[in-house]
C-alpha cells in the first residue's frame, strides 16, 4: 500500500515533469516564434506609397516617401518627372 503509493506519487511527479518541460518548450517556441516572425515583419520597413499625377498624362502614379524630392519617369509615356515632396503626415 505504502510503497504502491510511493511509485503513483513518483510516477505521477514524473510525469508532470515532463508535461511542465513539454509545455514550456511550446511556450517558448511558440513565443519564440511569435517574436521571429514579428521582427521579421517590422525588419523590412515598410514604406507609405505617395500618389501624384503625372504632368505628361495625368496618370496617377505611385511613389514611395524616399523617392520623394527625386526625378522618375512615368511608366505610362515615359515623361520625366519629379516626385513631389512628401506630403504633411
Ligand atoms: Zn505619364
Amino acid at each position: 500500500m505504502l510503497l504502491h503509493a510511493g511509485r503513483g506519487s513518483l510516477a505521477t511527479h514524473m510525469d508532470n515533469t515532463t508535461i511542465l518541460i513539454v509545455v514550456a518548450a511550446v511556450l517558448l517556441g511558440g513565443v519564440g516564434l511569435f517574436f521571429f516572425l514579428r521582427a521579421r515583419n517590422a525588419g523590412p520597413k515598410v514604406e507609405p506609397y505617395f500618389h501624384f499625377n503625372c504632368p505628361g498624362c495625368r496618370r496617377k502614379l505611385r511613389y514611395r516617401a524616399r523617392q520623394a524630392g527625386h526625378s522618375g519617369m512615368c511608366p505610362r509615356c515615359n515623361n520625366p518627372c519629379v516626385f513631389p515632396a512628401v506630403p504633411k503626415g
